[in-house]
């Protein structure tokens, strides 16, 4: 496995490798499962697995976790090169953002606005700005994203069609922990007993999508319903909860199977972001 910190270290390297099919796997590290089910996806359909990993300070809002954010390098290249990933690349903020203070961003109007963007108001920009980015950069074929952060997995498909890039998007669902709980490198954050009342975010999700399965019910009969359980749980506080339609990701004013409900949950500190699909 090769690693490289260097953009042009990297593109010479890629260059040898121009008769394969490049997949991509955009991360910030302290992987898990979530991510190396990704890796063994991209393994799957394509020829020359690229990993980025990168701390992306743009997607960081001010008062949020930058500086704290889990690292763990060694592991992670480990576990990398157990799957047998062809190529690493772990720049750091200069290469990434040389002008710190002036570099260009992408917005994706109106969606970075819902959801995740009302406490994250600038989360999609950062987001969608590291991503073009390292897509010009590595220039795959495919890359590869979790529909844990569904409406970023929406947000980036956006921008690939509006930007007419010549890369295929492609999503794997969510992995959880035995409890349910979604992977999350922050999941790091969470005490033992913070966990106990954490899990419960999936376990309601799906008390509300077998319900829905016998019979339908309200648009907001679910939202109060969650925000109900939510509230009476030690540790947790609602950040926000809605129903999307999966292919638009407008609100479901009137749910029907296929949709998402989206949410995020505040676990004392930590923010846990999941999604279930009716
Ligand atoms: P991150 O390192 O948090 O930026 O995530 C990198 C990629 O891993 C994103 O495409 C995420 O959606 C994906 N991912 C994170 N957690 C999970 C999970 N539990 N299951 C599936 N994919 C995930």
């Amino acid at each position: 496995m090769q690693e490289f910190q260097s953009v042009e270290e990297l593109q010479n390297y890629l260059k040898q490798q121009s008769n394969k099919k490049i997949g991509f796997i955009p991360t910030m590290g302290a992987l898990h499962n979530g991510h190396l089910s990704l890796v063994e996806l991209a393994k799957e359909k394509t020829d020359f697995t690229v990993v980025s990993i990168f701390i992306n300070p743009t997607q960081f809002g001010k008062n949020e976790d930058l500086i704290t954010y889990p690292k763990n390098i060694k592991k992670d290249l480990q576990e990398l090169m157990k799957l047998g990933v062809d190529c690493v690349f772990i720049p750091n903020q200069n290469t990434i953002y040389p002008t710190p203070d002036h570099f260009t961003e992408i917005t994706v109007p109106h969606y970075e606005t819902l959801y995740c963007g009302i406490t994250r108001p600038t989360f999609f920009k950062g987001i969608c700005s590291v991503v073009l980015r390292l897509f010009n950069i590595i220039k795959p074929n495919e890359a590869f994203f979790g529909e844990k952060d569904f409406q970023q997995l929406f947000i980036i498909k956006k921008m690939v069609k509006d930007l007419f890039l010549p890369i295929k998007i492609t999503s794997s669902p969510i992995i959880r922990e035995k409890n349910g709980l979604a992977m999350s490198s922050r999941n790091a954050y969470l005490t033992n007993e913070e966990i106990k009342y954490a899990k419960e975010i999936f376990q309601y999700l799906s008390f509300i999508k077998r319900n829905f399965k016998n019979s339908p019910i309200t648009y907001n009969m679910i939202i109060t319903l969650f925000e109900t359980h939510i509230s009476n749980i030690k540790y947790l506080k609602l950040d926000y909860i809605d129903i999307v339609d999966s292919t638009s990701l407008k609100p479901s004013k009137s749910p029907k199977h296929g949709d998402r409900i989206l949410t995020a949950v505040y676990c004392n500190k930590t923010r846990l972001i999941d999604n279930i699909t009716l």
